[in-house]
């Protein structure tokens, strides 16, 4: 890559800024070694940045991340923040920068490395080799729809009520976005409804079908939510790249990154629409929190926030060779048996965070050299 890209990280709270620390030594390394030319900026977000301007996103870290290539966050949360008012609170930090970068596509990738297999609470043939990609509507469905609300009936009763509905045109975009993906990958897409009992998702199921005529060469299927949390349990490895609706993607997405089996590994995307220079958002962060329990000790898993950075590379710089070299230089960390603490297996060797990232770099070496 020639021309220099902004990338504006923000490391936020409790283990987020010692995982970041290991993005860093290896942003710094690609740079050195000409494989990229990215320039730093770095913010405050969450619990972080309220504590430094007594709100958990200021506009200025909104610009910055308006202004950015792509963003990196690290986490947000805490208890030190937790009795603090609703909209003060750090998760309202990393709601905002979603909402105003219009980030509409999130993807979870659920891979199990072959080291980790057996972390998994399935059996390690179910699981061994498993690489699927969850792509999920963010901005819309039945947590935004409405009416919405809980209501007093004149009988004394009350009624809650969500509301799902979605528009061809949100179907239609995310809809690309999964085609897009799969192209990328195995070229086989699996869309997640209710069409046998919810009209919206008759719609859905329409429109994912209309948009297959452009993407010819991906192999397009359908099953229904219940069906599919089964056939994650049962047989994952069936699946290649699942598109679905908010809430089913918030469910599911849940159950494929447990068939990994460990939080500390899993990276996630979230994408918006392409803007008026052509840039897309997009926003990468570990599927992990804060975890307040381990912050400040050097022992927290960096490879989630590692592999986001990755993501990063793949899916906002297209640079799919830094991609495959962070990405094998991992799995033969992995291979060599060096864990953290939270995937630490028997007759393996325990590091830190830091040692983590030493081992990743190191690799990095050798595969360049
Ligand atoms: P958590 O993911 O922070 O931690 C759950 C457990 O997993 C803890 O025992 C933790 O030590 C462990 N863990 C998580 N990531 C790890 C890593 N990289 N290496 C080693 N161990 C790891 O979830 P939680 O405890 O429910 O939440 C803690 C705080 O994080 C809360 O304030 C919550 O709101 C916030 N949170 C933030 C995000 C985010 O920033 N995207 C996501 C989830 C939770």
């Amino acid at each position: 890559m020639s021309d220099k890209k902004n990338i504006l990280i923000l490391a936020g709270d409790g283990i987020g800024p010692e995982a970041m620390a290991q993005v860093n030594r290896v942003i710094d390394w690609f740079n050195a070694n000409g494989k990229t030319s990215f320039e730093i900026t770095e913010g405050l977000v969450g619990g972080a940045s309220y504590d430094a301007h007594g709100e958990p996103l200021t506009e200025d870290t909104l610009n910055a991340a308006k202004a950015a290539d792509a963003v990196l966050l690290g986490a947000v949360g805490g208890p030190k923040w937790d009795d603090l008012p609703f909209d003060k609170k750090p998760e309202r930090g990393l709601l905002g920068l979603r909402k105003e970068l219009g980030l509409f596509a999130n993807l979870r990738p659920a891979v199990v490395f072959d080291a980790l297999a057996e972390a998994s609470t399935l059996k390690i043939e179910v699981v061994s080799g498993l690489d699927i990609m969850i792509v999920r509507e963010l901005t819309g469905g039945i947590y935004f729809g409405e009416p919405r609300g809980i209501e007093e009936l004149p009988n004394g009763e009350r009624k809650g009520v969500n509301t799902l509905t979605y528009t061809t045109s949100e179907i239609e975009r995310i809809a690309r976005v999964a085609f897009d993906l799969a192209m990328k990958r195995g070229k086989r897409l699996c869309s997640v409804d209710k069409a046998n009992v919810l009209e919206c998702t008759i719609l859905w199921r329409e429109t994912v079908e209309a948009v297959h005529a452009d993407y010819p060469q991906v192999e397009l299927s359908h099953m229904y939510v219940d069906n599919a949390s089964m056939q994650l349990v049962r047989n994952p490895k069936q699946f290649d790249v699942i598109v679905t609706t908010n809430m089913f993607g918030d469910i599911i997405s849940d159950t494929a990154a447990m068939l990994t089996g460990s939080l500390g590994m899993l990276p996630s995307a979230s994408l918006g629409a392409p803007l008026a220079d052509g840039r897309i958002p997009g926003m990468y962060e570990p599927v992990h929190g804060s975890a307040p329990d381990i912050a400040g000790q050097n022992i927290a898993n960096p490879l989630a926030t590692l592999l986001s950075f990755s993501m990063m590379l793949r899916y906002s710089f297209d640079d799919m060779d830094g991609a495959d070299l962070l990405d094998t230089a991992i799995t033969r960390v992995l291979e060599m048996g060096l864990r953290t603490g939270d995937i630490m297996q028997d007759g393996k060797t325990l590091v830190s965070t830091s040692e983590m990232g030493d081992a990743v770099l190191e690799e990095l070496e050798g595969l360049a050299g």
